[in-house]
C-alpha cells in the first residue's frame, strides 16, 4: 500500500476560503485543499473504475491480427495479455511468442487496432490498463463538468463528504489533469515563515 503523507481520518475541518478551498489541520499540518480539483479526483477514480468493470463492446475482425512479441514480452504476458483483455480486445496465445486477436474493441478502426497493441505491449512498464488516451480524456473531460465549482458553496456536510472520499482514492495527491488537490505546510514551516526558528 502506498504510504501516505497524512492520515485523512485525523483531520479537522476549520473551513472554507473564497468558497473554493477547504482548510483543515491535523496535529502537525496545514491544508489547503482544492474543492474542484479534489472532487475532479474522487469522480475520476470512479468512471475508472465502471470503465475497468464493464463488459467492453467487441467486434469481431474478418482476418485476425498476428502479434509477434519478444521472449521477455511474452513472459510478462500476464502484465499484458488481461489489460488488452480489459480494453475490449479478445486476445490468446497462438504458438510460440504469437498472439492471435480476433475482437478489437468497438470505438477502434482495425488500422488504429494492430499499431495501438504493439505499441501497447511495448510501452507496458509505464502503462496502465487504461492506457488508451482517447479514453481517459473523455473520462477526465466528463469528471471535470461532473464535480463542483470553484466559488460553488458547499455545507459541511458536503465537505466532510468530500474529504472521506477524497481519502479513499488510489491517488489523493492531484486532479486527472495532474493539478494538485491539496497543499501542506508543516507546523515547522509555518514557524519559520514567522521566524520563530
Ligand atoms: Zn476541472
Ligand atoms: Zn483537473
Amino acid at each position: 500500500p502506498m504510504l501516505k503523507p497524512f492520515d485523512f481520518a485525523d483531520i479537522q475541518i476549520t473551513g472554507t476560503i473564497f468558497d473554493t478551498y477547504i482548510t483543515a489541520v491535523d496535529g502537525m499540518n496545514f491544508y489547503l485543499i482544492d474543492q474542484h480539483a479534489a472532487h475532479e479526483r474522487i469522480f475520476y477514480e470512479k468512471l475508472v473504475g465502471e470503465y475497468e468493470n464493464s463488459d467492453k463492446a467487441r467486434q469481431p475482425i474478418m482476418v485476425p491480427i498476428m502479434i509477434n512479441v519478444s521472449l521477455a514480452t511474452s513472459e510478462n504476458k500476464f502484465d499484458w495479455l488481461d489489460a488488452l483483455e480489459k480494453m475490449g480486445f479478445t486476445i490468446a496465445e497462438f504458438g510460440q511468442n504469437t498472439y492471435r486477436v480476433s475482437e478489437i474493441p468497438m470505438f477502434m478502426e482495425l488500422s488504429e487496432a494492430e499499431d495501438f497493441i504493439n505499441e501497447f505491449i511495448e510501452n507496458i512498464q509505464n502503462s496502465t490498463n487504461l492506457s488508451n488516451s482517447v479514453v481517459i480524456n473523455k473520462l477526465i473531460m466528463m469528471s471535470c463538468k461532473a464535480a463542483i465549482k470553484a466559488n460553488d458553496k458547499l455545507s459541511s456536510a458536503e465537505i466532510a463528504a468530500l474529504i472521506k472520499d477524497l481519502s479513499a482514492c488510489i491517488n489523493p495527491f492531484s486532479c486527472p489533469h495532474g493539478r494538485p488537490t491539496f497543499i501542506k505546510l508543516t507546523r515547522y514551516e509555518i514557524k519559520k515563515m514567522f521566524k520563530r526558528v
